[in-house]
């Protein structure tokens, strides 16, 4: 109780013991808040966390060719023709359930489309354009996520 006698002694003298109760309560409180805070902040920074884990995830063991696109053979089969046959559309939907391989097909068919050595249905992965498609750092692909 010492300090605090000192304390109130010299930065606040002529408070009187009620304001000084008042001005204790309004500290913890304010106290309590930034522990709160502080709380918040540790839990976002952790599911931020996952977050980008998952993420990572889902870059390393996406497919990159239309073989390694597992169930969905007719739409990477119709796709190869489109792009072997070069009669392909101004624009494509892609609609489905989730993980039934939208993004990745999207992305192969991207990648299909940039390579240097295409438009072809078997991207070389060795170009500059297949790299950079395949490390998510093309400029030419934009991933809009519209879910989150
Ligand atoms: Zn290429």
């Amino acid at each position: 109780m010492k300090t605090e006698s000192v304390f109130h002694e010299k930065v606040c003298p002529k408070m009187g013991s009620s304001n000084r109760r008042k001005y204790r309560a309004i500290f913890y409180s304010l106290v309590r808040q930034m522990v709160n805070v502080l709380s918040f902040l540790k839990n976002s920074l952790l599911k931020t966390k996952v977050f980008f884990l998952a993420l990572a995830l889902a870059r390393k063991y996406r497919p990159r060719t239309f073989d390694d696109l597992i169930g969905q053979e007719s739409v990477s089969l119709s796709l190869s023709h489109a792009l072997k046959n070069n009669r392909l559309s101004h624009a494509y939907l892609f609609s489905g359930l989730r993980g039934s391989g939208k993004t990745s097909t999207a992305r192969i068919f991207a990648k299909a489309l940039l390579c240097e050595k295409g438009p072809t249905p078997k991207p070389c992965q060795e170009c500059i354009q297949c790299q950079m498609a395949n490390e998510n750092r093309h400029i030419d692909i934009i991933e809009m996520d519209g879910g989150k």
